[in-house]
């Protein structure tokens, strides 16, 4: 294969480069946990009193005494220490959708220069990072720079290793010296309490005597890209913007869906056995692992759990799998759209409520229309997708994810929700006043001896609908890969604690009034599906027809997150998240700002890559490639051989309007903005197009030049060689 110096290098590392050590990994009984200081742990080293205490609040969210903290931090040190810890750290989700840390030193010196160790309940509870850097959305100056984080005894502490030591990170929130939060944890466990009341008080409504608290829970599917190591540190853009912003399409992409569910390349096999180690000794329950739809995609899912956990666990799951790619000579793309014309990645974000008394909420059952509290909970969320969609949409904004939505690869972004054909039939017969369920589930029987028989589900799978119900779970798809689940999560429970208070209030008047439970029932859930059901979709959303369609049922298309964002500043959804306790309105208005600040530098900073290497790498091979034809023609000129010169001119004009494209994108860049919105509409619908003007005559170009004279590694390579 030929290449320029860098693309051949490559090359050659990866055909004959050192291959990452295997190791036999131990038996899962052996690994599961190791690092987790959980109630095992706990309940081995604490006293019978303190680890009741500490098992209270982790179950049912009663505040921690600082004895228990104090008895809590004397243990939890003792554990990170035998496990080689030197340092521990408050792990924090700030806004940016990253994890940050600060490290401390579990030492310090008595006044003879002797080693003592120090850690305890004060320690544990409470950090102060410098915040100052952490974007906050106005709600604190820069010179007033205290930023404070909280232990979260909810999310168990675990020790992250590398080869030269290990770190105790204690999961926590993060908040302003005034106590604004300013991080996606606070409004989550908020969240998940407004939900947990609502929800309450519809149960004990509907006859209930014994009500759990009920808990959200999450199971994230995550995609991601592998690249070879070599190939991304040739290209500034992976490196930079985790995406390619050049690239002409491989002769051979995913047409064949053979990559999809394929044998995994044992490489990739290896890293995926390593990452899942290192998850299980977190504590982390990786379940699934498969090939992807493109090539160099695969996808990992870990068993469901509570939806903080879930997400701190997220979070945790992406820092393992950067790292351990590295290991294994790749980059770990999470990106919602690394490749163009090839399928992008999200992350499913699988939700559903339950407690110990009631369980999952939103398990139909086998009798799903004599399951009045399932409906009532499932009927609570088609009100919330369709009252509050614009903020579904937000919460699966970002500039990355809006490559990917509204292609038809990825649900639209129009929000709507798919129930499947049983549930669906049930909510209209609602609609008419009646409980009717037509569809008999069914057995699947093949005709076949062999071959077992199996009930078939209540409904098929529905993958271009941004919000399908799964048979007991709801999945957003809509999320992009790259996003911390926590927005999601925050949004769904908080349009579900809203609805539910709304039933609440519909079923107490019902109730009072003498109907019946089942009448009461039908009556709300009417009224709820005369107004609201025009949000179920059940059809194709990827369609033109559905986007003609929506537009009839007056549902919002917010086709960038540039018309998605300013929707944050919509009265509803200040009322929404004040009237559930989940974000003041200082708070959600430090939400706009950061997201939209965070949007349009991330786009500003792809155009000023995209000139550097238009400038730097594109526009020298194109002329290095010019002058030889050039040369060429000259010297068969002077020879009287008849040369063709059309690859000249057609090199020299795609040059020439790369270049026109890269100077009118440095203009628009410097542009003046009177206001985020403004600057947010001028990055997608003016310097976007610019962009894709650059790309287009770079990706002809690309197609074109001789190929020892192209700087940067292609599709074919990055994506095929593995
Ligand atoms: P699929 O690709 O068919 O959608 P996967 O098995 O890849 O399914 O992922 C499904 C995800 O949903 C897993 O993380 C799983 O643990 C999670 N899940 C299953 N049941 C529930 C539930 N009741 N609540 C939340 N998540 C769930
Ligand atoms: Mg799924």
């Amino acid at each position: 294969m030929s290449g320029n110096y860098a693309r051949l290098e490559a090359v050659q590392q990866i055909v004959n480069g050192k291959k990452a050590k295997t190791k036999m990994t131990k038996p899962l009984s052996k690994i599961w946990a190791t690092d987790v200081f959980n109630l095992a742990k706990m309940e081995e080293m604490l006293s019978k009193k303190a680890f009741k205490s500490i098992k209270k609040t982790i179950k049912t969210g009663e505040p921690v005494d600082m004895a228990t903290a104090d008895a809590v931090a004397a243990a939890m040190k003792e554990w990170a220490i035998s496990k080689g810890a030197k340092f521990f750290s408050h792990i924090f989700y700030p806004l940016t959708g990253a994890t940050a840390e600060k490290h401390d030193g579990f030492i310090i010196a008595d006044s003879d220069g002797n080693m003592i160790t120090d850690f305890n309940g004060d320690l544990l509870v409470k950090g102060e990072p410098d915040g100052s850097s952490f974007p906050n959305g106005g709600l604190r100056q820069t010179n007033a720079a205290r930023g404070y984080t909280l232990w979260d005894p909810t999310s168990p502490a675990y020790i992250m290793h590398t080869d030269n030591g290990a770190t105790l990170c204690i999961p926590s929130t993060f908040m302003s010296w005034k106590g604004h939060s300013l991080d996606k944890k606070i409004p989550l466990l908020r969240s998940n309490k407004a939900m947990n009341e609502a929800a309450t008080k519809v149960l004990k409504l509907m006859g209930e005597k014994e009500v759990a608290p009920l808990n959200s829970s999450c199971g994230a599917e995550q995609e991601y890209f592998l690249v070879d190591a070599n190939f991304a540190a040739a290209r500034p853009d992976l490196l930079l913007a985790g995406r390619t912003l050049f690239g002409k399409p491989p002769a051979k992409g995913q047409e064949f869906d053979d990559h999809y569910f394929g044998a995994i390349p044992e490489r990739v096999q290896n890293f995926m056995q390593d990452v899942e180690d290192q998850l299980y000794r977190l504590g982390i329950p990786a379940k699934t692992h498969h090939n992807e739809v493109a090539p160099a995609q695969f996808e990992v899912a870990p068993y469901f759990e509570a939806a903080n956990v879930a997400s701190d666990h997220q979070q945790l799951l992406m820092t393992v799998f950067r790292h351990t790619a590295k290991r294994h000579g790749f980059v770990c793309l999470f990106h919602e759209k690394p490749f163009a014309g090839i399928n992008g990645s999200g992350k499913h974000v699988n939700w559903s409520v339950g407690n110990s008394t009631q369980g999952n909420l939103l398990d139909p059952g086998s009798t799903p229309a004599e399951n009045l509290n399932f409906l009532l909970f499932c009927g609570a969320v088609i009100r919330g997708v369709h009252k509050y969609g614009p903020l579904l949409r937000i919460a699966a904004s970002s500039a990355g994810n809006d490559h990917r939505l509204g292609a038809n690869e990825a649900p639209p972004a129009i929000m709507s929700t798919y129930l499947g054909e049983r549930i669906e039939g049930i909510f209209n017969s609602i609609k008419e006043g009646k409980l009717d369920d037509a569809s008999e589930a069914g057995i699947i029987d093949l005709g076949l001896s062999q071959i077992p028989t199996y009930e078939k589900d209540a409904g098929d799978r529905n993958r271009t609908s941004p919000f399908a119900f799964t048979g007991n779970r709801f999945e957003f798809r809509a999320v992009g890969s790259e996003m911390s689940v926590s927005g999601p999560l925050i949004v769904m429970n908080t349009i579900l604690a809203d609805s539910l208070n709304w039933i609440a209030d519909k079923l107490e008047a019902q109730l009072s009034s003498g109907a019946d439970k089942t009448a009461a029932v039908i009556a709300v859930l009417k009224e709820l599906m005369e107004a609201h059901g025009a949000a179920v979709f059940g059809g194709d959303g990827y369609s033109k027809e559905w986007h003609e369609e929506a537009e009839k049922r007056g549902l919002i298309n917010l086709p960038t997150s540039a018309d998605a964002y300013p929707y944050l500043k919509d009265e509803s959804i200040k009322e929404l998240f004040e009237s559930t306790g989940v974000l003041t309105a200082e708070e959600l208005a430090s939400r706009f700002e950061v997201y939209s600040e965070i949007y349009t530098m991330k786009i500003e900073v792809e155009a000023k890559l995209m000139i550097d290497i238009a400038k730097t790498q594109i526009y020298p091979a194109a002329t290095r490639y010019m002058n030889d034809l050039a040369n060429t023609a000259a010297n068969m000129s002077d020879l009287g051989v008849d040369f063709d010169s059309s690859t000249l001119n057609k090199v020299a004009e795609l040059t020439n309007d790369m270049m026109t494209a890269v100077n009118k994108l440095a203009e628009q860049l410097d542009a003046e903005h009177d206001s985020a919105e403004a600057h947010m509409q001028h990055c997608a619908k003016t310097m976007l197009p610019t962009m894709a003007e650059i790309r287009a005559a770079a990706d002809a170009l690309e197609a074109e030049v001789a190929d020892d004279l192209w700087p940067l590694p292609t599709y074919q390579e990055m994506l095929n060689i593995k």
